[in-house]
């Protein structure tokens, strides 16, 4: 089931809290496919209810499907309507309320409602709470003064989520029962105005769904997040609204997913770890600090290195949180520390298939009486094995009371009577202690691994099925230039193929994040700014290729420059023209040089451990090694050289070109030589650092 539209409702049973918005007065807020709307305050339920009828009204002409939640209880506790009412049915309650409320901005007639529901009641109750100075025949100030009404206190929803009031307290702080009652008569009325389905008494085929909902499910994800100065009341329907927007069909259905039931129940209940994860998780980290990218600039060119720590200094995480399923974790980066949930191994067991008994054993010939049975893997002996026995076990099975030791089957004679063997062997041989592995609660994983299959066999290990990962980083990649076509059209000879384009793509792919083909953008400043608009929208990060420089057709450096967030850098490094980074609208771009040698090179030097910050990892230098040089090359001081290489023979081999246009040799080479800045003579033989492609952004 999927809505377009989700209205959350923080309602109020007092009266009318003036013009300046304020707490404990009516809160809502609406979201649409998890982009959520500012919570709109209203002063009084008459202001309130209006507000909501043309919401909702103008929602259903658009043909969109809402979600509307209220945070009171729906109906009361099993048998009260039978009293009340005579029927079994909830909307009977609404009805009934519906024609007796009387409900102005100053006052209301709830506390005397009461009263006469009470006089319906054997003995004293079930409401109590007269919030008024005058007395009320048959309200008692206190809980405690009621006696013999029969009702049960609390609903089952009541009776499941923690600290929840029941509806019968009609005053006292935390008290719910009064906005019940003044509740409902709105419900009614919104019901019967748009043919509303009513969640859980009925199924929600209708195009408006009212949900009771309550925020304190989730009040740790709203204390975690709400904004200093913030109303809490606003905070909470902004962050329900966005929180139950955003669910995918499947978690949304697991929350509706409930058993038709007259007392009414709370939208989430149950599910409330799932949705304060998800509440925790739309939220985006802040924006990066408009200068991230702003270098001190001296007279001469940047070094590599400084560039690299300027970029590990100041990038942080841009991706919000999602909790996943381990199975589609791998290549994922962790958001939150994993725990074992349990030790590994969960109790002693065998490492070998053998016999079992108490150890240590001495030197010398030794034989053990067996015992009837075995212990197997999944099959354990219940029983107790005496001192100076011995059992039949098996690898993984756990050890059975009174064994700590086990000998190995192949080192024994054995009848099905008797075990011999010679010892030595140590208490504990071929035997796992519980928790050797992993202790239960210790971390196993930290924040900011990248998963590898391995990872995932290590958290299962634990019992853990569900990890809280950073969302895949959205990697937009666009090139610019007025001489480029897309490979495959037709081109003159004055055109150049669009080269950049695919394979930055391909690189941000496996590195394992979202590539965004952003196309290709005309030297023409306006549709740039455009684009950059566009996929400011929908990309975490930008890859722009060519016009980075600061001549008259570098759009991208002088685009950026407009927004005040240019760096121009410099980079003493070969290939490599200057690259443009900035901020479009908060979100990142690395313009990258247009010549294909050196886009690659950049990507793979600075785009590489920058994006793995962004996506939420660890800083992460390229593993490399050193290798004797299978060429000789002479290089001047200043700045730092890539060589398009491979191993050949068990040495670097260069590719035949320097050439920063030679696209193929790209392809040729398997990864970069790089050399130091200071000047160096290199002969066959010297050792040089090379870096295979694959240890990039991995
Ligand atoms: P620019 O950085 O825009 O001055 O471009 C430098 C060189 O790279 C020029 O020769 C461009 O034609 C070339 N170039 C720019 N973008 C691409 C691309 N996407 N594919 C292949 N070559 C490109
Ligand atoms: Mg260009």
């Amino acid at each position: 089931m999927t809505f377009d539209t989700v209205l959350m409702v923080d309602w109020s049973g007092g009266n009318d809290r003036g013009p300046t918005p304020k707490k404990d007065a009516i809160w809502v807020c609406a979201a649409r496919g998890g982009v959520v709307e500012e919570p709109v305050y209203l002063r009084n339920r008459a202001v309130a209810e209006d507000w909501i009828a043309k919401f909702l009204e103008t929602e259903r002409i658009a043909g969109h499907r809402i979600l509307a939640g209220f945070d009171f209880a729906f109906g009361y506790p099993a048998g009260f309507g039978q009293v009340l009412t005579g029927s079994d049915d909830p909307f009977a309650i609404w009805d009934w309320f519906a024609t007796r409320v009387e409900d102005t901005p100053q006052s209301n007639n709830r506390f005397d409602l009461a009263g006469q529901i009470n006089a319906m009641f054997p003995g004293v109750g079930p409401f109590w709470g007269n919030g008024l100075k005058r007395d009320i025949v048959g309200l008692p100030r206190k809980g405690s003064d009621r006696k013999g009404h029969q009702m049960p206190e609390r609903r089952r929803a009541e009776e499941q989520a923690s600290g929840a009031f029941p509806v019968w307290q009609l005053s006292g702080a935390g008290a719910v029962g009064g906005q019940v009652i003044m509740g409902l008569p709105m419900l009614a009325r919104l019901r019967e105005r748009f043919g509303a389905s009513v969640w859980p008494f009925e199924p929600l085929t209708a195009d408006v769904a009212i949900v009771e909902i309550w925020p304190s499910l989730i009040r740790k994800a709203v204390a975690a997040t709400q904004p200093q100065g913030c109303v809490k009341d606003a905070h909470q329907v902004w962050l329900l609204a966005q929180t139950i927007s955003g669910l995918n069909a499947q978690d949304l259905q697991a929350l509706l997913d409930s058993p038709p039931n007259a007392e009414g129940s709370i939208l989430g209940l149950g599910h409330e770890k799932m949705l304060t994860q998800a509440a925790l998780g739309t939220l985006a980290p802040p924006p990066l600090r408009n200068d991230c990218f702003a270098m001190p600039q001296g007279a001469y060119w940047t070094p590599v290195d400084t560039a690299l720590a300027h970029l590990k200094a100041h990038l942080r995480p841009v991706t919000g949180t999602e909790e996943m399923p381990i199975s589609d974790a791998a290549g994922r980066f962790l958001a939150q520390d994993v725990k074992a949930k349990r030790a590994h191994p969960p109790a002693p067991n065998a490492a070998v298939d053998g016999y079992g008994f108490a150890g240590p054993v001495d030197e010398g010939a030794q034989v053990f009486r067996l015992l009837d049975g075995r212990s197997a893997a999944g099959q354990p002996f219940p029983g107790t094995v005496p001192k100076g026995q011995a059992i039949r076990i098996l690898t993984g099975a756990n050890l059975p009371d009174g064994v700590d030791t086990v000998v190995l089957q192949e080192d024994v004679t054995a009848d099905n009577r008797q075990v011999a063997f010679h010892g030595p062997l140590k208490r504990g041989a071929n035997a796992r202690d519980a928790g050797e592995d992993m202790q239960a609660g210790a971390v196993i994983m930290p924040a900011g691994r990248r998963l590898t299959p391995a990872d995932l066999a290590t958290i299962a290990a634990t019992g853990v099925g569900r990890i809280n990962l950073r969302k895949r980083l959205r990697v937009g990649v666009l090139s610019t230039g007025d001489e480029l076509r897309d490979a495959g059209a037709d081109a003159g000879p004055s055109y150049i193929y669009d080269a950049n384009r695919p394979m930055l793509c391909a690189t941000v792919r496996d590195w394992g994040y979202e590539a965004i083909d952003l196309g290709r953008a005309p030297d023409v400043r306006p549709i740039l700014r455009g684009m950059l608009d566009d996929a400011a929208g929908h990309c975490d990060v930008i890859l722009t290729s060519g016009g980075a420089s600061a001549g008259d057709e570098d759009h991208m450096s002088a685009l950026l420059e407009g927004t005040g967030t240019l760096a121009l850098w410099r980079m003493a490094i070969k290939p490599g023209r200057p690259l443009a980074l900035g901020l479009w609208q908060e979100t990142p771009v690395f313009g990258l040089p247009g010549n294909p040698v050196a886009a690659m090179v950049c990507t793979l030097i600075f785009a590489s451990p920058a994006l793995q910050v962004l996506a939420g990892g660890d800083w992460c230098d390229p593993q490399g090694f050193m290798v004797p040089a299978g060429f000789s090359k002479s290089k001047k001081e200043g700045r730092r050289e890539y060589l398009r290489a491979r191993i050949s023979d068990g040495r670097a081999a260069i590719f035949a070109s320097e050439g920063s246009g030679r696209v193929s040799g790209l392809s040729w080479a398997t990864g970069l030589v790089e050399l130091g800045d200071q000047a160096q003579q290199i002969a066959p033989g010297d050792l040089v650092k090379f870096l295979p492609f694959g240890s990039f952004g991995k």
